[in-house]
């Protein structure tokens, strides 16, 4: 009799079980779907901003990038992704300055960790949501970023400075020697008169001969 009661009692637990695994299921069923089906979704598939897939230069509308090669971002990279070499260029007013060269990331050894982002003084950098990064060889993942052909540097080259009126630099010069000239006469005038003065009183005696 017992077992005939266990039995039931068994079958009973197993039912409700059912039940219960049945209703996970049903409501799973109608719950909107969160997975991706990728790749067929290719084209409306929503990534996250914040996702971070590729490091980049920050490019505005005319092409410039904000790096100014200072090696910051290179520096606190832990794993010596970032690699840069820079050049000196001439500029039109003739001083020279330090430009980026080249700018190469190696995006497999990047841990995403944002140092170089961070740290830049510049606000430079920036990490792109585009996680279609799959290539067939290693060397296919460094990358340049300053890719774009660099601008012509925006400084205008300085006016050459007008070249002053020849009569008027004549006279500037002439007015230079005269007041020289009578500086000069003053200074002597000067010299002759204190020796005068001195020959006039050759026995004057000084005040230590005059206590003694
Ligand atoms: S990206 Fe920023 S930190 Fe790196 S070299 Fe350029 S300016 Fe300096
Ligand atoms: S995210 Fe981190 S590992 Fe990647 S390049 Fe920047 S500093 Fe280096």
């Amino acid at each position: 009799m017992s077992s005939i009661k266990e039995y039931f009692s068994e079958a009973g637990k197993g039912l409700k079980s059912l039940v219960t695994g049945m209703a996970v299921t049903g409501k799973e069923f109608v719950t909107p779907k969160i997975t991706e089906c990728y790749p067929e979704n290719r084209a409306s598939l929503q990534i996250p901003d914040r996702f971070r897939a590729e490091l980049t230069l920050k490019y505005d509308k005319e092409g410039h990038h904000k790096c100014i090669a200072c090696g910051i971002c290179q520096m606190n990279c832990p794993n010596g992704t970032i690699q840069l070499t820079t050049k000196m260029v001439d500029l039109p007013d003739g001083k020279k300055k330090r430009k980026l060269d080249k700018y190469m990331y190696d995006l497999g050894s990047c841990t995403f960790c944002m140092l170089c982002v961070t740290t830049c003084p510049q606000d430079a950098l920036e990490f792109t949501n585009d996680f279609e990064q799959a290539v067939f060889t290693r060397g296919s993942l460094i990358k340049q970023l300053n890719y774009r052909p660099e601008p012509a540097d925006d400084a205008p080259a300085p006016a050459p400075k007008p070249a002053m009126d020849p009569e008027k630099l004549a006279k500037i010069k002439a007015e230079a020697l005269a007041k020289a000239a009578k500086i000069k006469a003053e200074k002597e005038a000067a010299a002759k008169a204190a020796a005068a003065g001195q020959a006039q009183e050759p026995n004057k005696p000084n005040d230590e001969n005059k206590e003694n």
